[in-house]
């Protein structure tokens, strides 16, 4: 009588953008859900909260934590989480505003963590 069924439903899918076209792109390494052009890359001399981070031109598939304060080695910067709409997976954070206006460059940009990522392929990132 209770018929559970564990077949995926079509709903959670459809808000998922799943490609570019034939454009490379990095990808959530938990669902695969694609999250940035890697055209949009900025750098990748940038630290995460445990390790290398993206900074990243714009994003898709993330939705928005709590805005905050944080001080990071480069001063303090008011940020948001990020995490990926598939999966919920912190996947880094939103510069909303940099207090040095050495670092304003990063206003509107993510910082994703690189272990995070996958490139479109599913290799793990090298560099
Ligand atoms: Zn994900």
């Amino acid at each position: 009588m209770a018929s559970q069924s564990t077949s995926p439903t079509s709903d959670t899918k459809s808000k998922v953008i799943t490609t570019f076209l034939d454009q490379p792109t990095f990808a959530c390494a938990q669902c695969a859900a694609t999250i940035a052009l890697q055209d949009e890359l900025i750098s990748k001399a940038f630290s995460g909260r445990d390790g290398r981070g993206y900074l990243i031109h714009s994003a898709v598939n993330l939705k928005m934590g709590k805005r905050e304060d944080r001080a990071l080695l480069t001063g303090v910067h008011t940020v948001a989480d990020v995490y990926c709409m598939g999966c919920n997976d912190r996947m880094g954070w939103y510069y909303h505003k940099a207090s040095d206006s050495s670092q304003k460059y990063k206003e509107g940009k993510y910082l994703l963590e690189r272990e995070k990522l996958v490139k479109e392929n599913k290799w793990k990132l090298d560099d």
